[in-house]
């Protein structure tokens, strides 16, 4: 799994924070999401699928 964000799409919406904080962060010092790990393991697949959907402008990609 490979996690792409579109950084000019995104608005800090934090949605994606709130369904997995182990994969995305929002940082003081940063206008677009953090990507802590863009590789994440296959457990966190479901926590991850959820933030993409959440994302209100649609900036979080997941590859297989
Ligand atoms: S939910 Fe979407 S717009 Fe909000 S911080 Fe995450 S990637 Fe950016």
């Amino acid at each position: 799994m490979k996690i792409e964000v579109d950084v000019g799409a995104c608005e800090m919406h934090g949605d994606c924070v709130m369904e997995a904080p182990e994969v995305f962060d929002l940082q003081d010092d940063s206008d677009v999401v953090t990507v802590l790990n863009d590789t994440p393991p296959e457990e966190l697949r479901a926590k991850v699928e959820s933030a993409a959907r959440m994302c209100p402008v649609s900036a979080i990609l997941v590859k297989d």
